[in-house]
C-alpha cells in the first residue's frame, strides 16, 4: 500500500476535514476524532454517518470483542471508489486502475506515438481504461477521477500542455475537456516528472517533506517537493533543470537553441552520441546501458561524468532547497551506481556540510511505476480533498 494520506503535498488547504484524518487508513473512534479535531461529538457523528453512507469509510475492529455492540472504530474503505492513472510517454504508455490507497488493481502498458496528437492518444487511453476496468469487474461508475502525466510542460490549473516540444498538436489542447466527453469525472494533468516525484515520495519516502526527484532519460528534469508540497512555479516548469548551462558544455549546441545545456551533455542520447564518436555503441541510450552492464570502462566513465555534470546543477539545488532526499530515476538510472556516484562526488564535495549531513542521494525506489503511481495520487488527492468529498455529498 502506498501512503497517499499526505494531502498537503499537492497544496491542499490543510483544513483537515474529518475525512482528511481518516485518509491514512488507520482506524479511529468517534471520541478520538472529536479529541483530534476539537469538533463536538454530535458534529463528528453526523460526518461519520455521511462518510459511511458514501461508503468512503467503514466500521472496523472490535465488533466481536464487544459482544455484538456496533463497531466504534472507522477507517478509510480503500475499495469504495477507484481512479484511472495514465503515464503517457513519447512512445509508450501505462494505464492503471488503483484503489483509494494507491494500490494498483490492474495495469496495462502499450506502445503509443504521442505525436499522433491528443484525440488519437486520449481516445486510446480512455478505451484502454475501460477495458482494464471491465477486466477487474469494475465500470466507469466506480471511477472518481483520472490522473494523467504528459511528457512536456503542462499548465496544471487548466490541464493544457504549453509548447510541448515533442507533442505536435497538443499545444493548449484542453485535455480534461476532451477526456470528460468520454468519462464524466475530474481530470488532473501534470508533466511526467512532477507525477514521478509524487509517486517516488509516496512509495519510497513517505516521511520526507523535502525531496528532489531527478529524471535522466532522453531529457533531464526534476520534480520538486518542498515543505511537503509539490512546487510547480508560476508557469508549471519549476524543476526544469535540463537547460541550465554547465561549464563542460561550452559551445555544445542543444536542441533548445542554446549552448552548453546540461541536457546536451548528460542525457541518455548525449552520452550515447559522445561514446559513438569514439566508436563505442550504436548511438542509442540502450547501447550505453548495455556497455555499462558489460563493464566497459569508457562507458562507465562517461556515465560517471554525466553524474558529475548533473551534480554541478544539483549542488545549486541543494543550496536553494535543502532537500533530505535526491532520488534519481528515468531510463538512464538503470545504469545503477555509476551515475549516482558521479552525482554524490560533486554534491558532497561542493555543498556546505550541514546541507549534506543528512542528505540521501539514491536511485529511485518506485522505479518504472513512479509515474503511474504519481498520476494515481494526483487523482486521489483531488477526489478526496475537502472539495472533492463535498462534491460527492451533493
Ligand atoms: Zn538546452
Amino acid at each position: 500500500m502506498v501512503d497517499i494520506s499526505r494531502g498537503s503535498t499537492l497544496g491542499g488547504s490543510g483544513a483537515s476535514e474529518l475525512f482528511q484524518l481518516l485518509r491514512d487508513g488507520l482506524p479511529r473512534t468517534r471520541t478520538e476524532l472529536a479529541a483530534t479535531t476539537g469538533l463536538a461529538r454530535s458534529t463528528i457523528a453526523l460526518r461519520v454517518d455521511e462518510l459511511m453512507s458514501l461508503g468512503l469509510i467503514s466500521p472496523v475492529g472490535d465488533a466481536q470483542s464487544t459482544g455484538g455492540r456496533p463497531s466504534s472504530q472507522f477507517a478509510l474503505n480503500p475499495s469504495a471508489r477507484f481512479v484511472l492513472a495514465a503515464d503517457l510517454g513519447a512512445t509508450h504508455a501505462t494505464i492503471a486502475v488503483t484503489n483509494l490507497s494507491g494500490t494498483i488493481v490492474g495495469e496495462m502498458t502499450g506502445p503509443i506515438n504521442i505525436a499522433d496528437g491528443p484525440e488519437t492518444v486520449l481516445t486510446w487511453m480512455v478505451d484502454t481504461g475501460r477495458a482494464l476496468l471491465e477486466q477487474h469487474g469494475l465500470s466507469t461508475a466506480d471511477v472518481i477521477a483520472i490522473g494523467i502525466g504528459l511528457p512536456g510542460p503542462v499548465e496544471h490549473s487548466t490541464g493544457r500542455p504549453i509548447n510541448p516540444p515533442i507533442m505536435p498538436g497538443w499545444d493548449q489542447f484542453d485535455v480534461p475537456e476532451f477526456v470528460r466527453q468520454h468519462l464524466e469525472v475530474p481530470v488532473l494533468v501534470d508533466n511526467d516528472v512532477n507525477i514521478m516525484a509524487l509517486g517516488e515520495q509516496a512509495f519510497g519516502w513517505p516521511q520526507t517533506d523535502n525531496l528532489l526527484f531527478v529524471k535522466v532519460a532522453t531529457g533531464i528534469g526534476a520534480g520538486v517537493i518542498s515543505g511537503g508540497r509539490l512546487l510547480r512555479g508560476a508557469q508549471g516548469i519549476a524543476g526544469d533543470i535540463g537547460h541550465v548551462r554547465i561549464p563542460r558544455g561550452e559551445g555544445v549546441a542543444c536542441h533548445c537553441g542554446n549552448r552548453g545545456c546540461l541536457e546536451a551533455m548528460a542525457s541518455g542520447p548525449a552520452i550515447a552520441r559522445a561514446l559513438a564518436e569514439t566508436g563505442l555503441g550504436d548511438g542509442t541510450a540502450s547501447s550505453v546501458i548495455a556497455l555499462v552492464k558489460h563493464g566497459n570502462i569508457e562507458a562507465i566513465q562517461a556515465v560517471r561524468q554525466a553524474g558529475r555534470d548533473l551534480g554541478e546543477i544539483l549542488t545549486a539545488c541543494v543550496s536553494l532547497m535543502n532537500p533530505s532526499v535526491i532520488a534519481v530515476g528515468g531510463s538512464m538510472a538503470v545504469v545503477g551506481d555509476h551515475l549516482i556516484a558521479g552525482v554524490r562526488e560533486v554534491i558532497y564535495a561542493r555543498s556546505m556540510p550541514l546541507a549534506t549531513s543528512r542528505l540521501t542521494i539514491a536511485q529511485s525506489s518506485a522505479g518504472v511505476n513512479a509515474a503511474v503511481l504519481g498520476a494515481s495520487i494526483l487523482a486521489i488527492h483531488h477526489a478526496l480533498s475537502p472539495e472533492g468529498i463535498d462534491r460527492m455529498v451533493l
